[in-house]
Formats: C-alpha cells, structure tokens, sequence
C-alpha cells in the first residue's frame, strides 16, 4: 500500500504536482506544487526519512507535525496534509509567495517603524495564538518568517517547537535547538527553560533586526556572543524611538522570570498603534469571524478562546495510520507506545453536526449523555451488563479540511458488549454521516496503485 516512491516524486498521491525548488532548510527542501484538481498553488516540504532517522530527530518531526495540526491562524503557514512513501514524508502546505521577510532586511536594508510594527503586530498575534494552544515555536527568526501576497507575515518552520504537554515536570523544556543570534539566554545555558518565554525573546530579536536592519547581539566569536546574550549586551541605533527602546528593553530582559508577557506586550501603548480592525479567523475549517469594535478582539486570547474552542489535536499519524491498515506510518516511525486504537470514523460532517448526532441516539438507545464540550460526549448506559454499566465516550477531532474524525472509547463496562454496541447500534445509526470506519475496505478513498487516502 505504499507510494512507490519515483512515481510518486512527481505526481503526490495523483493529487499534486510537484515543481520547482524554492528553499532548502535544515532537514528539508521545500518545492512549489500545484494540486491538480484545483490549481491552487501549494508549498510541498519534503523530507527524507533516512537522513531523520540518522539524526536522531524522529521524535522532532512528529512533534512538527502535531504542532502544525494544532495551529491555524491567519499568520502562521496552514498544512493542508501530510503524505508518505518508504523513504519520504511530504507536507503539503498553504503556499506563501512573497518570499522570506529577512529579504527586506538583508544587505542592511531596515524597516520604518510603522512597517516594523505591522509585522511585529502580526508576529505577537500568532505566538500568542500558539502558546494559548500550549505550542511554542522556539526558532522564530526572520527566515522562518514569509510574506505572502498581501504582505501578510507567515510563521513557518514548527521544526523545533514543542508541544507543553511534553515538558518535563518541572514545566521546562530540555533541548537545545535554535539558532544562536535569536536564542535567549535561559536556552543557551542549557538548563531548562519556558519555550514560551524563548520565544518572546526570540521576538524582540526580530524587532530589533527589523527596525535597525542588524542584529543585536553579534560577534566573531561565540563565547563573546554567548556572554553578550546572557547579559542582554546590545546597543541601540540613534534612529530607534523612544517608545521601541523601552519595548526592546522590555523584551530582551535576560531573566525570563522579569521578561515581558504577551499580555504586557499587548497593552503596551507602540504595540497597540499597529492593530488592524477586525478580521477573520480560520480554525479547524471553521471561519470565525471575530467581529465587534474593540481592536482588543484581534489579539486577547480570552475572548479568542472562548468563542474558538476545538477539538484536541489528532496526530497526523495515528490517523493516517488508522486509516488504511496497509498504510501504518506509525510503524515507519518506530512510536514507542501504540496506542490500542479503538474505533474509529471519518466523516465530512463538521463537529457540531456529529456531537449532536451522537446526542440524539445516545438518547434513541435510552443511554444518559452528558456532553463534556464542544467535542466530547459521553454516554452511559442504564442498565447493568455483566461488568456494570457500558460507559462509552466519543471524541471528535476536526484533522483537516472537511474531514472530521470521531474515536469511540469504552471507559467502563464489557468489551463484548461494547464491540455489540458499536457493531449494532453506532454503525448502523450513524451511516449517514460516516464516511469511512477505521479498518474497512479502504479502497473507495484510495487510488487504485495504493496510494494514501487522501482526497
Ligand atoms: P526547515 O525546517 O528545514 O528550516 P523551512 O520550513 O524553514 O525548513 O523551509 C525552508 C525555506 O523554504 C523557508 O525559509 C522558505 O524560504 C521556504 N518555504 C518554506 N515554507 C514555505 C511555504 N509554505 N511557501 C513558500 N516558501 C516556503
Ligand atoms: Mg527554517
């Protein structure tokens, strides 16, 4: 079942069609595409699966990926999916064409304030949007910041970001990654440190690039840049404004602990200057407008949430894996815990429409429901089983466009009886929405050489 990879090079999963080569990373080269179908322009980040593997960074990747599923918001880079042969693993993403903002820096080319803060603007608005969703990005530089035709600022590159839930207990993160111009002092010792907090340093790096067209801390050799970084050495050009010194200052504060927060970021009176009016957001295939006329709506992350919740994250792999048993790309991963998947669906249909289906035949059944959020529904049963109460919860995962997973998980009860339940009552009650059971017959959404189910 899976791609032959020449073939595949080419022509991803007969969907995309991959042309020229428009950036090189650090694990990856980046191609423009094209989905056929559509015509719409895609970016296709290829990396090779040996040379991952050789550098031990498995675990990095998959956290990219998880990383890049939790996030869409106007000013970070959309993946619209992720493909795989043997050898190779393809993200499909939104196309940026306007090139990387450190072109307009580079050979000492500098921003007006005005430009810069736009910029910034966007830049704060999108960490936020991550950190509030419990992912930092811990390489923000400019190169990892694109433009797109709008001259709309792009975060790409979740390489080296980590997801909170995967820090150590004491809340700080253990690797060492970025690159050092940007990286904040608490990194660079190595001791642990509040990925969040990084990037806010990281930002006021990028401030201070854009406006002065240098960076701040620079220096031949490297103990000397270190020394300078740990205590926040730089210097400011005459042409810097009072109110960015202050902002600057605020943000490159070495203690992490005394560093400005987000929220402080954002009431600050220079910062406040550059909010637009209200716009549109896309989460998870849902556009939600955040309208009103407080500019405040654009970046507080209290009203954001509320208005935005979404369903946890599912991991690219366990889906894709999930989706076809010919296709396991867990196993191509070597995953030290596999998950016992329980079962699962597709469908078309958008959360809301399913958690209220789910509603109503847990009812149908006379089960008791509660539903725990916007994408969670538990149901009980009324009468004892042979092992107490069939007690099911379903959970429902909006992955990508227009496609929706929900995994059912027995929490109490039998697991004959549950398998009766699932087979008898959920399956045929909910054929309508469905639109493919983990383990059938993939064939209908596969191509017929055995490529992904990915359309
Ligand atoms: P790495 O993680 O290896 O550093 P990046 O994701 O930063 O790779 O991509 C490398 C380069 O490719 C970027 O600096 C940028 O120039 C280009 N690039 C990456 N993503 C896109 C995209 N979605 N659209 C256009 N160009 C892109
Ligand atoms: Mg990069």
């Amino acid at each position: 079942m899976i791609m032959e990879d020449q073939k595949h090079d080419m022509l991803l999963g007969g969907k995309y069609e991959k042309g020229r080569l428009i950036g090189k990373g650090t694990f990856a080269k980046v191609y423009y595409g094209r989905e056929i179908s559509t015509g719409e322009s895609v970016a296709i980040k290829v990396i090779n699966k040996d040379q991952v593997k050789d550098q031990g960074m498995v675990e990095q990747i998959q956290r990219e990926i998880s990383a890049t599923r939790l996030v869409r918001h106007p000013n970070i880079v959309e993946l619209h999916e992720v493909l795989a042969t043997k050898s190779k693993i393809y993200y499909v993403m939104e196309y940026v064409s306007g090139g990387e903002l450190f072109a307009k820096v580079s050979n000492g080319g500098r921003l007006k304030e005005d430009v810069a803060r736009k910029y910034f603007v966007q830049l704060i608005s999108a960490v936020d949007f991550c950190h509030s969703r419990g992912v930092s990005h811990r390489d923000i530089k400019p190169e990892n910041l694109l433009l797109n035709g709008n001259d709309d600022l792009k975060i790409t590159d979740f390489g080296f970001s980590a997801l909170n839930e995967q820090k150590k207990i004491d809340g700080l993160l253990h690797t060492q990654c970025g690159t050092p111009a940007y990286v904040a002092p608490e990194v660079l010792r190595k001791k642990g440190y509040d990925g969040a907090k990084a990037d806010i340093w990281s930002c006021g790096v990028v401030l201070y690039v854009l406006l002065a067209g240098f960076l701040p801390f620079h220096d031949e050799n490297l103990m000397c840049l270190y020394r300078k970084i740990f205590k926040a050495e730089y210097e400011f050009p005459p042409w810097f404004s009072p109110e960015t010194r202050k902002l600057i200052s605020k943000l490159l504060m070495a203690d992490p602990e005394r560093r400005i927060s987000i929220q402080g970021i954002m009431r600050v009176p220079w910062y406040r200057k550059g909010l637009s009016r209200p716009r549109s957001f896309r989460l998870n295939k849902q556009l939600i407008t955040v309208s009103g006329s407080s500019p405040d709506l654009l970046s507080n992350p209290g009203t954001l949430k509320k208005s935005t919740s979404s369903p946890s994250f599912f991991n690219a792999f366990e889906l894709i894996s999930s989706m076809s048993s010919g296709f396991d790309l867990s196993t191509l991963f070597e995953t030290k815990e596999k998950k016992k998947v329980a079962s699962i669906f597709t469908s078309k249909f958008s959360a809301a429409a399913i958690v209220e289906r789910l509603e109503k035949l847990a009812r149908e059944m006379r089960f008791q429901v509660e539903k725990e959020d916007d994408f969670k529904v538990k149901m009980e049963g009324t009468e004892e089983g042979r092992k107490g109460v069939l007690a099911v919860t379903a959970e429902v995962f909006e992955v990508a466009a227009e496609m929706t997973v929900v995994e059912f998980s027995k929490d109490s009860g039998d697991t004959l009886e549950y398998e009766k339940f699932c087979e008898e009552e959920v399956r045929p009650g909910l054929k309508d929405i469905v639109w493919t059971w983990q383990g059938d017959d993939c064939n209908s959404s596969v191509d017929g050489d055995g490529s992904v189910c990915s359309n």
